[in-house]
């Protein structure tokens, strides 16, 4: 025989906060013998009711009932306003425990009926729910069972087509029963909005129940004969097994007809006791031994319930599956008497992003537990301080493996910047902030820069980051890089960076380089400055390297040709050419033909009259014109004349001819 259980089988999110808040209530007031009470039973369950009044919480059908200065527990079912304003003039301490769903649908009603429309609520008037619900609609409002009472109230003209509608939903009815509501609405022309306010828990439920029933053989629905989901259940189950049973106590199990069976299925109401569950599978259990079957899976079962009755502990991590997500939070099934709530807040969310965006009903989950107990009872879970730890472990990998992370830069504090990476939060001295010093860090905020984590101290909450450190490695791996590219003799581009008085330095691919001052021109310069300027492009010649002192020596001159290698080609005797006056020496002046090329005009050869001194007729810097008499390659000597170039005196010609 095989035993099938309904998932989310027994007490639902709403119920286990109920009862755990009357049970802490009357924990607290033990030795004080103060009673607390509940605003009607607070659960459709005798046996839970009993159980509670055993510890001390009394169930009133009125407030009066209840001495003034008592406490006084608010069912989840929840309550019409009336029934606070009356509590508090009769002295009463109130406890809330609304479930929040149901809170929801009290906001959704309020905010709809202010907004002038009708509603229509589809569930059981006379359900404690609902009266609650109704409470809060502050204008016209139906109530209806399912369709057909809705038609009613249409033939007789009561919902009208001239008036618009908010239609919402009791927690526990069956889906297709506001569906069919909604659908008759439509299709008469109503002008409608709908909020399926059906509880995610009871669908589940309802759900799960029914793909049970549909392979089972037998099927028993444990809960309260006046539970309304209960009976939701039932009839669910009815519908695809005959066979079925509803179970109040464990005198309603049918052992007789057990053992006819090869599946059966079991569901539970949300207002069944995991000791009611536990009991009826434990009896079957004994049973079916008795009768000589296997009895593994309620074994399994049972473990299962045993499991559920202890809490996780704060710090502990645990895997559940979402019953519900709202904007505000998500209810997780963890497996134990309680649910767990993940705040909004404690799931890491971009901007623009919702909880109902990322998460749906069946996820399964996993989160760290923050509290056991929040202020309503529950478990308390952070999605983001488990993704803390992760994210602790992924900065300390990367401390381990000298690994880089991506962080943003947040905030700037005494000494540096805050820098995040997830939800790490970690600092960057100033000196860590750049390769090169610096104090201003205002350009810096909100930038996302890769860093090397340096240390960490997680149970401090502390980490340091280095953005220097990735720049020095990036800026090695270049270097080592360069060096491997670079022979001597290639030709290369820099720019110019920094003068000095022997030469320049050149930055030639992150290494600079040396340019001496005698290797920039063939010709003679004073300092650099003469021919370059700071940042300016040039291509240099390597003309010589080592790399373990990381010294380069540079040459510009020789990226062009050297003035004597062509020189044939370019100047015959004879020619007249145009020159600078660059030296005056005492036998003659030397003439700057090209860069790296002077030519010397002879003191004889400067004109035709004597002249005492080169001097006297000349001027460094002058330009003037000279003829070329002789070109010597060997000696590198180029001989000029200025006078061949100027008009010869007549005595010199009459001279000349005689
Ligand atoms: S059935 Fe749903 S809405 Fe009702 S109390 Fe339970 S969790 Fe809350």
């Amino acid at each position: 025989m095989r035993i099938r259980v309904a998932r989310n089988s027994g007490f639902c999110f709403g119920v286990k906060r109920a009862v755990s808040c009357a049970e802490e209530l009357a924990l607290k007031n033990k030795d004080n013998h103060k009673k607390i009470f509940t605003y009607g039973p607070l659960i459709h369950n005798e046996t839970v009711v009993k159980e509670l009044e055993k510890k001390g919480v009394i169930c009133l059908e009125r407030l009066e009932e209840a001495p003034p200065g008592s406490c006084v527990i608010i069912r989840s079912h929840g309550v019409a306003p009336r029934v606070y304003d009356e509590g508090r003039k009769l002295g009463l301490e109130l406890f809330d425990a609304t479930c929040p769903f149901v809170k929801k649908i009290h906001d959704r009603v309020k905010e709809e009926s202010d907004r002038g429309r009708t509603l229509i609520i589809v569930g059981d008037e006379n359900h404690p729910e609902v009266r609650g619900i109704k409470g809060f609609c502050r204008g016209e409002v139906f109530v209806v069972n399912n369709k057909e009472e809705l038609e009613e109230l249409f033939k007789r003209g009561m919902v009208k087509s001239d008036d618009e509608y908010s239609v919402v939903a009791q927690t526990t009815i069956k889906t297709n029963v506001f569906h069919e509501v909604v659908e008759f609405m439509k299709l008469n022309g109503l002008r409608l909005q709908e909020f399926n306010t059906i509880c995610g828990a009871t669908e589940e439920r309802q759900k799960s129940c029914e793909e049970i029933s549909v392979c089972s053989d037998m099927m028993l629905i444990i809960g309260s004969r006046i539970s309304s989901n209960t009976l939701k259940l039932f009839e669910i189950a009815k519908k695809n097994c005959k066979k079925t049973f509803l179970i109040e106590t464990i005198s309603d199990l049918p052992l007789n007809e057990i053992e006819k069976c090869g599946t059966i299925g079991i569901a539970a109401g949300a207002s069944a006791p995991e000791c009611i569950i536990k009991e009826v599978i434990a009896t079957m259990s004994e049973f079916i031994t008795e009768n000589g079957q296997e009895q593994n899976e309620m074994s399994a079962y049972l473990d299962e319930i045993d499991k559920a009755t202890r809490l996780p502990g704060r710090g502990e991590i645990v895997t559940g599956e979402v019953i519900s997500v709202s904007e505000k939070e998500i209810v997780v099934n963890v497996g134990c008497k309680k649910d767990g709530i993940i705040p909004k807040d404690e799931v890491s969310l971009e901007a623009d992003q919702k909880l109902t965006d990322l998460f749906k009903v069946g996820d399964q989950i996993e989160a760290k537990v923050v509290k056991t107990k929040d202020d309503d009872g529950n478990i308390l879970l952070s999605k983001k301080k488990l993704e803390v730890n992760e994210h602790w472990n992924e900065v300390n990998a990367a401390m381990e493996e000298k690994e880089t992370i991506e962080a943003k830069i947040t905030a700037k504090v005494k000494g540096g910047v805050i820098a995040t990476f997830k939800e790490v939060s970690g600092f960057i001295p100033l000196s860590q902030l750049s390769d090169k010093f610096t104090e201003e860090v205002d350009e810096f905020l909100g930038k996302t820069v890769t860093v090397k984590v340096i240390q960490t101290n997680p149970k401090r909450n502390r980490a340091v980051f280095s953005h220097r450190a990735v720049l020095m490695e990036e800026k090695a791996k270049k270097i080592e890089a360069f060096w491997n590219s670079i022979n001597v003799d290639d030709i290369v581009d820099g720019v110019v960076k920094r003068f000095t008085d022997y030469g320049a330095f050149v930055d030639i691919g992150g290494v600079d380089g040396l340019l001496h001052i005698s290797e920039i021109s063939w010709g003679k310069i004073k300092k650099p400055q003469d021919v370059l300027e700071l940042e300016q492009p040039i291509k240099v010649k390597i003309l010589s390297m080592n790399r373990e002192k990381g010294k380069i020596s540079l040459g510009l001159k020789q990226t062009v040709p050297e003035p004597w290698d062509n020189i044939e080609s370019k100047y015959q005797i004879g020619d007249i050419i145009e020159g600078k006056v660059v030296q005056l020496k005492e036998y003659g002046a030397f003439i700057e033909i090209e860069p790296g090329l002077d030519g010397l005009v002879h003191i004889s050869e400067i004109a035709y009259k004597r002249v005492a001194s080169p001097a006297n007729e000349l001027e460094i810097g002058q330009i003037v014109n000279a003829k070329i008499l002789d070109i010597d390659t060997e000696k590198k000597r180029i001989s000029l004349s200025i006078k061949e170039t100027l008009e010869k005196p007549v005595a010199e010609e009459a001279a000349d001819e005689e």
